[in-house]
């Protein structure tokens, strides 16, 4: 697995997790410490997925990209 970092910080309600990767590659995970535990695990595993599929790169359109849970 690549080098990231994974923080809980409040997100606006919409928004479960997010993230953002660095000029070094280096994956900064944010999750919503507004959520459940039960959900911040889910955003977790959500954004894992995204970093293992490379997803940052992908030329698809968001609704793709997004349409897994
Ligand atoms: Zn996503």
């Amino acid at each position: 697995m690549e080098d990231m970092c994974i923080r809980f910080i409040d997100l606006p309600c919409r928004i479960n997790g997010v993230t953002v990767q660095d000029e070094s590659g280096f994956y900064n995970v944010y999750i919503n410490a507004r959520l459940s535990i039960e959900a911040q695990h889910e955003a977790i595993a959500h954004e894992l997925t995204h970093i293992k599929r490379d997803d940052f790169y992908s030329l698809e359109p968001i609704t793709k990209v997004e349409s897994f849970k």
